[in-house]
């Protein structure tokens, strides 16, 4: 069978994420993400899901296949991307993620808000504590916790003097196995350090403008096969 490109964002932020824009809501995520002419796209927000429900509805009646995800910042401080099979894993694990993290409120006038909504783009809550803390989990622990939880490890833009894989350590620990890693597309990277994994870039997208153009892409059989082929096995 001839592999189809889809084109993917695979990390965007929603207004869950202080850093978030205000306009990043479910739908105007989903409805730029249509514009864009993309297939796949993940939410990703700063160590919590709670966004994920409305979003995974939104991309179900558009036609857009959604991956759950999650960037958890582990107690090294590097930022990961984590994917999952099925939102209920996703939503267990973001859980257990935000319950780590320390009790530091967020200060909304600071740091944004942090608000929680439902598919109409109402808003139905808040979270409290601050979502760019740090976990109590390391990068070994978050590693095999994302397998427990059916899910897949993908250092984020592993490049980025902060908060990357290689701008914190230096190098790619050789206790964990990948397949890919996120490389920030505005900074060098020494190839030789990844010549044998595969790439994914995407926009990192705070604002709804900055969501990626049909540009990245995956070639498959089908849409479905998405979150098996981010899988190592
Ligand atoms: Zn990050
Ligand atoms: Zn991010």
């Amino acid at each position: 069978m001839n592999k189809v490109k889809f084109f993917y964002d695979m990390h965007i932020h929603s207004d869950l994420s202080p850093c978030g824009s205000e306009d990043m809501t479910p739908n105007n995520i989903v409805n730029m993400s249509c514009i864009k002419g993309l297939d796949i796209i993940s939410v990703t927000d700063h160590n919590a899901a709670d966004n994920l429900p409305a979003v995974m509805e939104l991309c179900n009646s558009s036609g857009i296949e959604f991956v759950p995800g999650i960037e958890v910042t582990t107690r090294e401080e590097v930022h990961v991307l984590c994917y999952f099979k099925d939102i209920f894993s996703a939503l267990k694990f973001g859980d257990l993620i935000y319950n780590s993290l320390p009790d530091i409120p967020n200060t909304p006038s600071i740091f944004g808000q942090q608000n929680i909504y439902n598919s109409k783009d109402e808003i139905t809550g808040t979270l409290n504590k601050l979502l760019i803390s740090t976990s109590s989990f390391s990068l070994i622990e978050i590693y095999s916790l994302t397998e427990q939880y059916h899910g897949i490890m993908i250092p984020a833009h592993i490049n980025k003097k902060s908060n990357g894989l290689l701008g914190v350590l230096g190098f790619i620990p050789s206790n964990i196995s990948l397949k890919f890693v996120e490389v920030y597309t505005k900074a060098d990277i020494d190839e030789e350090l990844i010549k044998n994994l595969n790439i994914l870039k995407n926009s990192d997208a705070h604002y709804l403008a900055d969501i990626s153009e049909a540009e990245n892409c995956f070639e498959l059989n089908s849409l479905e096969e998405v979150y098996n082929y981010l899988c190592i096995k």
